[in-house]
């Protein structure tokens, strides 16, 4: 318990840089599976997505902070009305979290409007660990704010749990989007519980069959439970979305207000055509 105290001590935010580090480096030095065409600009247009990712974070912490510090005042939530061990507490939290933000991903690729965020992480076609950051500040806000904040008051969650949550969960956004080469035999065991890289990698398929497939971040055994499960060789994977496709909607500005753009989605059957 004190060991979680003084990892949960730390700045998030300097827990996300060393990442950032280890990852970019192991990129340039490791024998990789996809290449680049332009890979500085690529990492350019991830980097600007990267400043406001670290910006937006201030501001949603604050938001997130004070509505679940509100809720567990009010006590308001699952574990305020039954009794639980306080380390079975911080599991469930982790899966519950993880569970809430399934059927939010999941809800993003129904939902037009959501869509239209959600698309930004999407749009990427050479993906590496800065796809991590290609999201856009709205659904970040939705994402790790409100959702979370939905979470913490159906079950009873506090700020402990969450940071519990982002501890486990920040290693899994980086090795998930790693143009990095992960053995099959990684998917065969550890895939039947956990989100692996290349388990995440169809998820980012441009074939819409494949997008919609795939959403958990930590536990892909809701995507196992509630059908949504798919699998492709990593190797048959190409990123990214059709529409996105054009040099000039790669770029960060364009990303960054094209929610507000309609672009039409190419589904499995027109693409099939246009290959
Ligand atoms: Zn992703």
């Amino acid at each position: 318990m004190e060991l979680l105290n003084k990892l949960l001590a730390i700045d998030f935010n300097y827990i996300v840089i060393g990442f950032i580090v280890a990852f970019y480096s192991l990129e340039q030095i490791m024998n990789t599976h996809f290449k680049f065409n332009k890979r500085p600009q690529h990492l350019l247009q991830n980097l600007l997505f990267q400043v406001v990712f670290f910006l937006g974070n201030l501001l949603w912490a604050i938001v997130l902070v004070y509505s679940i510090e509100w809720l567990n005042k009010n006590q308001v939530g699952l574990f305020y009305l039954i009794q639980v061990p306080v380390w079975l507490k911080l599991i469930l939290a982790v899966v519950l979290f993880d569970f809430v933000t399934y059927w939010f991903h999941r809800t993003s690729h129904k939902a037009p409007l959501l869509w239209r965020f959600n698309r930004v992480h999407h749009s990427d076609t050479s993906m590496d660990s800065s796809t991590f950051f290609r999201g856009h500040p709205i659904e970040s806000f939705l994402w790790f704010g409100v959702g979370n904040i939905v979470a913490a008051g159906i079950f009873g969650l506090d700020l402990v749990s969450l940071g519990l949550y982002f501890l486990v969960s920040v290693p899994f956004f980086f090795l998930e989007h790693a143009n990095l080469k992960f053995p099959t035999w990684i998917d065969k065991t550890f895939g039947l519980v956990f989100t692996t890289p290349n388990l995440h990698k169809v998820h980012h398929e441009q074939d819409q069959y494949y997008t919609d497939s795939n959403f958990a971040d930590i536990f892909i055994l809701w995507d196992r439970i509630f059908g949504t499960y798919k699998h492709k060789p990593v190797e048959q994977i190409k990123f990214g979305l059709k529409e996105f496709d054009e040099a000039k909607k790669q770029t960060f500005w364009y990303l960054m207000i094209s929610p507000f753009i309609n672009v039409r989605r190419i589904g499995s059957d027109e693409l099939k055509k246009i290959e």
